[in-house]
């Protein structure tokens, strides 16, 4: 039998705006199945991961509470009208009719849902460095929905950035990285709060920076940060996503406490020189974007808890030959800094260890 079911208006985008839609079955129950499996949206919205419906959602017939009657087991005749009221305070804050629009895509996807997707409006997410690997990091984390983003940039664009740096634009060269990334990401998403921190980290405030956010994504240049941003994260117990370039090859890994870190996988630096930037030696415009999605996707798993983290692994990836590569990592006993004896148990200065200075690439 066909019953009216009402849709409210933040619903309605799950069902091409329509408030009234039908419903088949003989009794609540049923019509609510009938109308989830043919409005995969709504079944998104009002029904739970066990297929219940969800506690934030009512559902009322002919004004009357399902669970003042018989729950979903009420029975329904014709000309019955079957109301979906979601709650709108005393639980999570309900999403605008904008952020069900925009959020539609993850909200639709069992392991993201509505409760994904507010995980991620609420994921507070730091990115090392606005440059290659940065920027799609950025854009897609923003297009996503994370909530707040800490970007740490001291760097001015330049215009040989832009060949792969595309969180910056024509209009952005000469200006603070930070400052152009701002943009870019409000442009795309006016929901996420950006941080601009635009200074050098450094062993006096990178503690103080990384603490205030839950997961750390390193898309630096230089091997003094990528050591500071690693000891600082074990120190803090901080997630790490690490991403790095060189010329048509891409590395990313992630180190979670208590799993390993990257001192685990290179105890030290090579010696200054032997690794030129990509200031000196190039790379190619597009590799940083794979990279950088990798990290993304990777930070995401992360604040949804869904997937297996690319942990105790490496990628590596090859340009040239269109390789992936997966490599075993271990935690490694000995390791300096997160090892069972460790020898480093405060940041140190890091640009002596390397052996350079901080460099702009
Ligand atoms: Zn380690």
């Amino acid at each position: 039998m066909a019953i009216k079911v009402y849709i409210p208006g933040p619903f309605r985008v799950a069902t091409n705006n329509s408030s009234k839609i039908e419903g088949y079955g003989d009794d609540v129950g049923e019509v609510l199945k009938d109308v989830g499996r043919r409005y995969p949206g709504i079944k998104a919205l009002i029904f739970d991961s066990k297929g219940e419906v969800a506690d934030h959602v009512c559902v009322f017939i002919n004004g009357r509470d399902i669970n003042t009657l018989q729950n979903n087991g009420t029975k329904v005749t014709e000309g019955d009208e079957v109301s979906i009221v979601p709650a709108m305070s005393g639980g999570a804050v309900p999403f605008t009719e904008e952020q069900i629009r925009r959020y539609s895509r993850h909200i639709i996807l069992p392991q993201v849902g509505g409760k994904g997707q507010r995980k991620l409006l609420g994921a507070k997410v730091l990115l090392i460095g606005a440059g290659g690997l940065g920027s799609p990091t950025a854009l897609y984390l923003a297009a996503a929905g994370v909530g707040t983003l800490g970007i740490v940039d001291f760097d001015t664009v330049d215009i040989s950035n832009l060949q792969r740096q595309i969180l910056h634009h024509n209009h952005d060269v000469g200006r603070l990285k930070v400052t152009s990334a701002q943009e870019s990401i409000a442009d795309v998403n006016p929901d996420v709060q950006v941080i601009p921190h635009a200074l050098a980290l450094t062993s006096e405030n990178a503690l103080e920076i990384i603490r205030q956010y839950d997961i750390v994504v390193n898309g630096c240049d230089n091997f003094a940060t990528r050591y500071l941003v690693n000891d600082a994260c074990v120190f803090l117990n901080k997630p790490l996503v690490d991403g790095s370039i060189f010329l048509f090859e891409g590395q990313a890994s992630v180190f979670m406490p208590g799993r390993g870190c990257y001192r685990c996988l290179y105890p030290a630096p090579p010696p200054p020189g032997m690794v030129p930037s990509c200031q000196e030696a190039g790379v190619l415009g597009v590799l940083p974007g794979i990279v950088g999605c990798v990290q993304a996707i990777e930070t995401i798993k992360l604040i949804l808890g869904i997937g297996e983290p690319l942990a105790g692994r490496l990628l590596l990836f090859d340009a040239l030959s269109m390789d992936f590569r997966v490599m075993r990592l271990r935690k490694d006993p000995s390791c300096p800094v997160c090892g069972d004896n460790p020898t480093i148990t405060e940041l140190i200065d890091y640009e002596e260890f390397c052996g350079a200075p901080i460099t702009v690439g």
